[in-house]
């Protein structure tokens, strides 16, 4: 067994040889960003791809969240999920936006639609859910809120690329959904992310707000940002769009190994069997409970130890973090469940190139542990 550590993901690389053509037609066109050729491609082949049908590429998920906010004006107080990466919640500070934060199903890891409810004011604007771990959120009972209460949702879906329902697209749900390319995602192009809005004019409005708010060489519409995505990063994105399927079907082929193996050890539970048909595979949650012979942390200390980097992934909550932990809807008696969740998850190593020797090697390490 080599020595080289495992972490809990690797970047999906194709040859640096299938790249080069893609630089040589950059260098050739002299355009390297704001909406070249690669750039319109990568729109292009991902609304056909995802089956959406509007993409507004950006630098990083977290421009497009904050610029997704802007579109829709969103103000006042957004309900969303301590569950998550900071970015989620990041976005709304940047907006000015007030979070509260609602507890999670304790199956999904999603936003519990009826703590949603619950928490709605008279300054609640807007809804963000994550579909956590690529896993689905219950779009309908969210849909049915945000109709009841006239609020919009956005949907951070980082996690969720390729993910699909009965009706197509996971992505067409709510007024928007936001993606992140970032290297450590299942599609990535080093950096970036996408907004997938429902209808040409937002996407324009979009467009508009991720290059500055110009409309044209001399008007200038709304305070913008510069989100915009480069041809470099474009071109990455195109040149991994061929290899996608194949890397999304390893990735299942790991989950359902950890799933088979990792069943029916006492005091570790894996989540994953229950949205085995209904994610990409993103993440390989376990949870550790307490009557497993060591602790979460132990156990995530002692796979270090043997060169294998899992991942407390959500831990600490966002609710914990010292710009959220005043709010009252950061709580820990708010999100009970949450935290009891933050507590027990280990996120194991899942990426394409993982091989099957060293995915024994972890399912070794853990069962030992009951030995
Ligand atoms: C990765 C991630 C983001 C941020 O995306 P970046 O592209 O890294 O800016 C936002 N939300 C969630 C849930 C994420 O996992």
């Amino acid at each position: 067994m080599n020595d080289t550590p495992i972490y809990v993901t690797q970047p999906l690389l194709p040859e640096l040889d299938e790249f080069l053509p893609y630089l040589e037609q950059i260098w050739a066109s002299k355009q390297l960003t704001n909406g070249g050729t690669m750039h319109r491609q990568l729109e292009q082949q991902l609304a056909e791809y995802l089956g959406v049908e509007h993409v507004a590429l950006f630098n990083n998920g977290t421009i497009a969240l904050l610029t997704a906010l802007q579109a829709l004006r969103i103000t006042g107080e957004v309900i969303t999920t301590p569950y998550s990466f900071v970015a989620t919640t990041h976005s709304l500070l940047w907006n000015g936006i007030r979070p509260v934060f609602a507890d999670i199903d304790p199956h999904s890891f999603n936003l519990d639609p009826e703590k949603i409810e619950a928490a709605i004011t008279p300054h609640t604007t807007a809804i963000m859910p994550v579909h956590c771990y690529g896993n689905p959120c219950q779009v309908e009972a969210i849909q049915r809120i945000a109709d009841n209460y006239n609020l919009k949702i956005i949907y951070d879906a980082a996690h969720s690329f390729g993910v699909r329902d009965e009706g197509g697209s996971i992505l067409r749900h709510g007024d928007l959904s936001v993606l992140s390319f970032h290297a450590t995602k299942v599609f990535n192009t080093f950096e970036g992310g996408a907004i997938i809005c429902p209808d040409a004019k937002t996407k324009k409005r979009i467009d508009q707000l991720k290059n500055f708010g110009f409309v044209d060489e001399v008007t200038v519409v709304a305070n913008g940002i510069n989100g915009k995505m480069s041809e470099i990063n474009a071109a990455f994105g195109l040149l991994q769009l061929k290899h996608i399927d194949q890397a999304l079907a390893q990735r299942q082929d790991i989950a359902r190994r950890y799933n088979q193996q990792l069943k029916g050890i006492q005091g570790l539970s894996t989540p994953a069997v229950l949205f085995e048909h209904t994610t990409n595979n993103a993440y390989y949650p376990i949870l550790i409970e307490r009557d497993f012979p060591i602790s979460r942390d132990a156990l995530y200390q002692h796979l270090r130890d043997e060169g294998i980097y899992s991942r407390r992934y959500f831990y600490p909550l966002i609710s914990q973090f010292p710009m959220y932990r005043g709010l009252v809807s950061a709580q820990p008696e708010n999100l009970a469940i949450a935290t009891d969740i933050a507590d027990k998850v280990l996120c194991l190593p899942i990426y394409p190139a993982l091989k099957k020797e060293e995915q024994k090697k972890i399912i070794g390490l853990i069962r030992a542990c009951c030995e």
